[in-house]
C-alpha cells in the first residue's frame, strides 16, 4: 500500500492493533529499543518502527538513554511519557463531589472537592460542573493536552449512550449526562458506575496493578464490586454485574430494605456496623466509642468504629469482627465463581485493617475450598478515597487512544 491510499477499516483495525501491543510494552518494559520492541511483538522492524515514531510524536514516547551495544550501533532507549497528558476524573458520591486532574500513570496533579447536604439533580449537577469548571481552569497541561472528563456516578449507567438510566439518591432517571458535559465542556465525556470505576483505577494504577482478574469491592453505605476478569471489565447484559448488596449471607438475619432477610448489605455495610454498635452502647455495653463521640451516639462513625478496634476496644472489636464474618461470606461465594488473583477491598471500615481484614480472609479459606480460596490475596485499595475518580480519567485516556486499549478491555 502506498503512503497515499486511503486506510480501510482492516487495516485501521491491524495498525490500532498493533500500536496497542508495541505502547503496552513500552509502558511495562520500558526504557526499552525500537529492536527489543520488534522482537517482543512479533511485528517487523518497519511495522515498530513507524508505530514508535509516531508515539515520539504525540510526546507519548521519549528518548531516554543510550544502552548497550550487543554488536554494532548502540540503540536509542525510549521510555513512556505519562506527565504528556492529564484526563479528568469526577466521583459523584452521597455528599460530596471530587475531581481529580490525573496523568497517565494516574498519579494526581491536582484535586477539587465539592460537599452537599441537599438532595436535588440541579445542585449535584451543578456541583459537578463547579468542580470541572475549577479543574479546566487550573490543569497544569495546556488545552490541548487534556484528554477529556471522566465520571464516575453510583447507580445503573448505560455507557454507550452516555446516560444515567437511574440514580436514586438525587432522583435521576435516564438523565444525558455525557451529552450535557460535552455541550458545557467541549471535551470528550465518558461516563461509567462508580464501582467499576473503582475498579478500573485500581487495576490499573493500585493494589491490582499487573493482576488481570480482580474484584474489587467498596464497603460503604451500600456495598458494590467491579470485576476485571481476564483484563475484561465484567458488566453483564445491563451493566449491573457485582451488585453483591443484596446476596444473602444470613438466613436467619434481619429484614432488608428490599423486603428480604439478610442480605449482604443488611449484615456489613457501614450503616450496618454504626447500628450494630449503637444498639449495644444502648444495651449499656462499656466501650471507649462513649468518650470518642462525646457521649453522643448519633456521633458515632465507622472510622471511630475502626479505629476503637484497632486500639483493642471489646465492643468495636466484635462488631467488627461480625460485619468482616459476613463480608467473608459473601467474598468467599465470589472467589469460587470468579477465581480472582486478588480481591481489593475499600472504604472507611477497611482502614481499620487487621480486625476487620482477619475474620474476611479466614472466613474465605474455610468457604472455599479449591486452590482459588487458598491462594486469593485479600488487600486493603491502594489508591485512597480518589480511586473512582482517578479510574474514570482512564476511562478517558484510553478512549482517547493516550492509553492503550489492550492494558484493559473495557467491553
Ligand atoms: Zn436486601
Amino acid at each position: 500500500m502506498t503512503r497515499n491510499q486511503p486506510m480501510t477499516a482492516d487495516t485501521q483495525w491491524v495498525r490500532r492493533v498493533n500500536r496497542d501491543a508495541v505502547f503496552k510494552l513500552l509502558i511495562e518494559r520500558g526504557p526499552i529499543s525500537r529492536t527489543a520492541l520488534a522482537r517482543l511483538t512479533h511485528l517487523t522492524p518497519a511495522t515498530v518502527f513507524s508505530i514508535a515514531d509516531e508515539l515520539v510524536q504525540q510526546d507519548l514516547a521519549q528518548e531516554h538513554s543510550i544502552g548497550h551495544s550487543i554488536g554494532g550501533r548502540r540503540p536509542m532507549l525510549f521510555k513512556f511519557n505519562p506527565t504528556a497528558y492529564a484526563a479528568i476524573g469526577v466521583n459523584i458520591r452521597s455528599s460530596q463531589v471530587t475531581g481529580v486532574v490525573a496523568y497517565l500513570d494516574g498519579s494526581i496533579c491536582l484535586t477539587a472537592t465539592r460537599t452537599y447536604r441537599v438532595d436535588s439533580t440541579i445542585q449535584v449537577l451543578s456541583l459537578t460542573n463547579e468542580v470541572i469548571g475549577e479543574l479546566i481552569a487550573s490543569a497544569p497541561v495546556p488545552p490541548d493536552r487534556l484528554a477529556g472528563i471522566g465520571l464516575a456516578v453510583p447507580g445503573l449507567v448505560d455507557v454507550e449512550r452516555g446516560q444515567v438510566i437511574e440514580s436514586v439518591n438525587w432522583g435521576w432517571k435516564d438523565l444525558p449526562l455525557r451529552n450535557l458535559l460535552v455541550e458545557k465542556f467541549s471535551l470528550p465525556v465518558c461516563i461509567d458506575e462508580d464501582d467499576n470505576a473503582l475498579a478500573i483505577g485500581e487495576g490499573l494504577f493500585g493494589a491490582g496493578r499487573g493482576t488481570s482478574n480482580i474484584v474489587c469491592i467498596k464497603v460503604g453505605r451500600g456495598l458494590g464490586a467491579g470485576i476485571i476478569i481476564g483484563g475484561t471489565l465484567l458488566r453483564g447484559a445491563d451493566n449491573t454485574a457485582g451488585e453483591i448488596e443484596h446476596i444473602l449471607v444470613a438466613p436467619e438475619g434481619p429484614q432488608c430494605y428490599c423486603g428480604n432477610y439478610g442480605c449482604l448489605t443488611r449484615m456489613a455495610s457501614t450503616s450496618a456496623i454504626i447500628s450494630q454498635a449503637i444498639r449495644q452502647l444502648k444495651q449499656g455495653a462499656a466501650s471507649v466509642l462513649l468518650e470518642m463521640a462525646h457521649g453522643d451516639l448519633d456521633q458515632i462513625t465507622v472510622g471511630m468504629i475502626g479505629e476503637a478496634a484497632s486500639a483493642g476496644d471489646a465492643l468495636a472489636t466484635q462488631v467488627i469482627e461480625q460485619a468482616g464474618r459476613y463480608l467473608g461470606i459473601g467474598i468467599a461465594a465470589l472467589v469460587s465463581f470468579l477465581n480472582p488473583d486478588m480481591v481489593i477491598l475499600g472504604g472507611g471500615v477497611i482502614r481499620a485493617g487487621t480486625p476487620i481484614l482477619e475474620p474476611i480472609r479466614r472466613i474465605v479459606r474455610l468457604r472455599t475450598l479449591t486452590t482459588a480460596g487458598q491462594r486469593v490475596q485479600i488487600v486493603p485499595a491502594g489508591l485512597g478515597t480518589e480511586a473512582p475518580a482517578i479510574g474514570a480519567a482512564a476511562l478517558v485516556m484510553i478512549q482517547q487512544g493516550l492509553l492503550p486499549s489492550n492494558l484493559l478491555k473495557l467491553s
